[in-house]
């Protein structure tokens, strides 16, 4: 199902069953090795459990070789039962190649995609032309496939750092909207009057569908810190504190990061977000506990390995 009418459909089940009217949506990257593979099937099937609007698959995220988003996508759908959302970028991709890719999602079933430019390669590094922008790749999808697609696009509270002005980001963000975008998810953000902030701009200049607040659990040190230097998102000084504090200690960290990821969807939540979008580092025990925590489903959260104390005092032993 295509994103707006998944969210319509979300709202009429939660009215149904008297539940809160807050869906949330799962992100998820191609595993790289074996033992990720069989981790994030796992993973995939307790957060299938969660009921999430939809579950978005990265494409080549912080400029990495692709190796089976759409694989990925079509076992989430057959196996699981799950919405998916392909992610597609433009970079170094020609405009036959995407053409391909297109279709290939259509014909795996995948009805959502999330437009995107990609990470620009590193200097020296050549890159074949074809599309440049976001938005000339939501033209793209709609010349070709017309509205079989439901396209979302990306949007940067804190601006893009390629950008030379707030104001000249949010018109290039209006245009992936005006060209045929349905939706934006966000960049992550650590404060969220960021996020408020931002969408208020987004109303001003006449953008009109949903905003959906992109949000990172701090769940490990060093992907903390790699996130922090691909989006260069500001973190505020109490929360770069306390990760430092607790870097060494993972159960403490996974604690800290799960309690301040409720805190925010809360503030956000309360500010009228209609939903979160969790980055959800292909784990699902703390985005169960999240989930739990905000109170919009009964989760039953048990600690799996290698979480466990006792498991991790044997092993230093
Ligand atoms: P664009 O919208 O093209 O914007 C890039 C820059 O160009 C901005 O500064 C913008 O203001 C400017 N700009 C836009 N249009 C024009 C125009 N017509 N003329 C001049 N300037 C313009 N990357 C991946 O590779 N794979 C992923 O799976 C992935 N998933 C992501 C998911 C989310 C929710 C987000 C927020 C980002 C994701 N990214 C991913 C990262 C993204 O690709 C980078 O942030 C990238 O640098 C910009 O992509 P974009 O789609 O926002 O680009």
């Amino acid at each position: 199902m295509k994103l707006l009418d998944l969210i319509e459909h979300h709202k009429r089940v939660n009215q149904k069953l008297q539940r809160k009217d807050v869906f949330y949506s799962f992100e998820i990257y191609p595993p790289k090795t074996e033992r990720g593979e069989l981790r994030l099937r796992k993973t995939m099937s307790k957060l299938a459990d969660l009921e999430p609007l939809v579950v978005d698959i990265t494409y080549g995220a912080g400029g990495s070789k692709n190796t089976g988003s759409l694989q990925v996508c079509k076992r989430a759908q057959q196996l699981h039962g799950l919405n998916t959302m392909l992610h597609l970028n433009v970079i170094s991709k020609t405009r036959k190649e995407l053409k391909e890719l297109l279709q290939q999602a259509r014909e795996s079933g995948i009805q959502n995609i999330l437009a995107l430019r990609g990470d620009l390669p590193k200097e020296g590094t050549t890159i074949e032309k074809g599309l440049e922008h976001a938005s000339d790749l939501v033209s793209f999808i709609r010349e070709l496939h017309g509205n079989y697609f439901g396209i979302c696009v990306a949007g940067y509270p804190e601006t893009h750092p390629d950008s030379k002005s707030v104001e000249d980001d949010l018109k290039y963000l209006k245009l992936k909207v005006d060209n045929g975008a349905d939706m934006i998810i966000t960049q992550m953000f650590f404060d969220p009057q960021k996020f408020i902030d931002f969408r208020k701009k987004c109303r001003e200049i006449g953008i009109k569908g949903p905003i959906i607040p992109g949000i990172f659990p701090i769940l490990n040190y060093s992907s903390f810190k790699r996130v922090l230097e691909i989006t260069k998102v500001n973190v505020p000084k109490e929360i770069l504190q306390k990760v430092e504090e607790l870097k060494n200690d993972r159960i403490k960290l996974v604690d800290y990061g799960v309690k301040l990821c409720i805190q925010m969807c809360k503030t956000l939540i309360q500010n009228g977000t209609p939903g979160v979008h969790l980055y959800c580092q292909n784990k699902y025990y703390p985005i169960m506990r999240i989930i739990e925590g905000l109170n919009l489903r009964p989760c039953r959260c048990r600690r799996p390995f290698p979480f466990r104390k006792s498991t991790i005092k044997r092993r230093n032993k």
